[in-house]
């Protein structure tokens, strides 16, 4: 392995090119909006323990945040619960789709926050009273993650609230088992809504390094959540982020990261670095081509593999 290269001079543009020619996988077509988005769409950003962000072009082109808000409302509903969110949901990989109609055999839990399910319950588990007041407060904390006033786009949240049948049926399955404490449809409301803020590079690679840096923003230097929340997150985010690809992205990649629809990849790696790839065209367990390929080449550049090193 050669030196690992320092990521406040780090050639990002160099790194956009090598993947943008890469030409592997398929826009979502799960809503009209992410049908529309544009292939060649393809943004780098890092974001450093010292509050420097950095970015290849497009690296301020917004897309919706999809799955890559779930590591965050994980960390606000134990915010919020004061830690007793971990009771409620499991913490072990599927092996399975995100979207997976299955819970927790035994238990009727989610089987972790990383997946559909658990998703539905973490955005349930915030405080607030109904569907705008929850959806204010998760806007609000996920805000403080990025460091910037984030907005939701309201047709994006009204297709993937109309068009979610799946989100909808693990609402339902965790009513009847009991798990789920809201009415199915809100709960589906509230999660369409946290899937509908938008992100760019530069502001997903700020809340990668929030969580990277035990909870406080390098940017505005707030505390967003406890150190312990922090941890918890990424320990969960590194085992279970990627779906049934986290095995395979934790041996090539070796950096805690969550996978979006949208073709969105955060990360959060050991010693507060946060970084974020986004590039729509997705491989079969839904995670971004040239997001995966252009994390396996800045974790190998800038050495950043939780196991690496020698
Ligand atoms: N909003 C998407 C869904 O619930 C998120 C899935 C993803 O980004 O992996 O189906």
């Amino acid at each position: 392995m050669s030196r690992p290269q320092d990521p406040r001079t780090y050639d990002l543009d160099a790194l956009r090119d090598r993947v943008l020619p890469e030409r592997d996988g398929q826009v979502s077509t799960s809503i009209p909006q992410l049908a529309d988005a544009d292939p060649d769409l393809c943004a780098v950003a890092v974001a450093l323990p010292d509050g420097t962000v950095r970015s290849s072009a497009q690296g301020d082109v917004a897309v919706s945040v999809q799955s890559a808000v779930k590591p965050f409302l994980f960390a606000l509903a134990l915010l919020d619960t004061d830690g007793e969110a971990i009771e409620r949901i499991g913490i072990e990989p599927t092996g399975e789709a995100f979207d997976a109609i299955k819970l927790e055999s035994g238990t009727g839990r989610p089987p972790n926050p990383m997946v559909n399910a658990g998703a539905l319950l973490t955005a349930a588990l915030v405080e607030g009273d109904g569907v705008d007041e929850r959806s204010e407060r998760i806007l609000r904390g996920l805000s403080a993650f990025a460091g910037t006033d984030l907005v939701v786009d309201d047709d994006v949240a009204t297709s993937e609230h109309l068009l979610g049948d799946r989100n909808h049926a693990l609402a339902h399955l965790m009513r009847a088992e009991g798990t789920l404490a809201v009415g199915a449809d809100d709960a589906v409301a509230v999660y369409a809504r946290a899937c509908a803020v938008m992100v760019d590079a530069r502001s997903l690679a700020v809340m990668g390094a929030t969580l990277a840096g035990g909870g406080v923003n390098p940017v505005t230097g707030v505390r967003v959540v406890p150190a312990t929340v922090a941890r918890d997150v990424v320990s969960v985010m590194a085992t279970c982020g990627v779906y049934d690809g986290s095995g395979r992205w934790m041996r090539r990649v070796g950096v805690a990261a969550k996978s979006s629809v949208s073709g969105g990849v955060v990360l959060s790696a050991r010693g507060g670095l946060g970084a974020a790839v986004l590039s729509p065209p997705l491989d079969a367990q839904g995670t971004s081509v040239r997001g995966r390929i252009a994390s396996e080449i800045l974790a190998d550049d800038l050495g950043l593999h939780v196991f690496g090193g020698w």
